[in-house]
């Protein structure tokens, strides 16, 4: 009785969603080849529940994001974005930034995580180790930049620069969520980068089509540290 009531609970949190009707689907790469799946893969049933209340479903895979979309294998176009990780920031990599973005041809966004600033936040974050708070945060977060596609940040939530100690109360609860702003670009985002990727695979299979963007706000990095934190 008291699992089922739980269960109730958990549904009651995440289950309603003003989107629930029509679920946006991402792919979401987790490379197997670095330590990327080690340090994120507690923070995934956080970071899908997190996107699932805002109508998106990520779809997790493991491996690395595949160069085309013949190589994806879905014929069903669907927006794919991966997850890589370096052990050190490189030098280039913004003061204080856990990750970055970047454009792959014709496949998507890849985000590159930097394991030592990753594990810094970590250990000084350790009560949100339970439960993969702390990287479903985090995961949620690179996320949702390179499906904005904008490189920005919000005054408050999951989205914020820099993270507030009772920002950090509210992930132990699961109570951190996006503004009702970073909702909307995320939906814009993703309709525009999917779009994108229809009509350069109608035009063209060869690489390098989506290198320059076609993301909504000018002056964006075309990609490139998409995600400063
Ligand atoms: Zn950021």
């Amino acid at each position: 009785m008291r699992r089922q009531l739980t269960t109730m609970v958990l549904l009651a949190v995440f289950g309603g969603s003003m989107y629930a009707a029509e679920k946006t689907r991402v792919d979401v790469y987790l490379s197997n080849r670095d330590d990327s799946s080690e340090l994120l893969r507690p923070g995934k049933v956080v970071a899908s529940a997190i996107f699932e209340r805002i109508g998106v479903h990520l779809n997790w895979r493991s491996g690395g994001l595949p160069a085309t979309q013949s190589a994806a294998g879905n014929g069903a176009l669907q927006k794919a974005f991966g997850i890589r990780t370096l052990e050190r920031a490189p030098e280039s990599a913004t003061g204080g930034a856990l990750a970055s973005a970047r454009i792959v041809g014709l496949s998507g966004t890849e985000i590159t995580v930097y394991e030592d600033r990753l594990q810094r936040f970590f250990g000084n974050h350790s009560n949100l180790a339970r439960a993969g708070a702390g990287a479903g945060y985090v995961l949620a977060h690179e996320l949702a930049h390179v499906m904005q596609g904008v490189a920005r940040h919000s005054e408050s939530g999951i989205l914020k620069a820099q993270w507030s100690s009772s920002d950090f109360e509210e992930m132990v609860f699961h109570r951190l969520a996006f503004t009702n702003f970073d909702v909307e670009l995320i939906h814009q985002g993703l309709v525009i980068q999917l779009a994108n990727r229809r009509s350069e695979s109608l035009a063209d299979g060869s690489a390098g089509g989506l290198a320059a963007g076609g993301f909504p706000v000018s002056g964006s990095p075309a990609g490139s540290d998409l995600a400063k934190r």
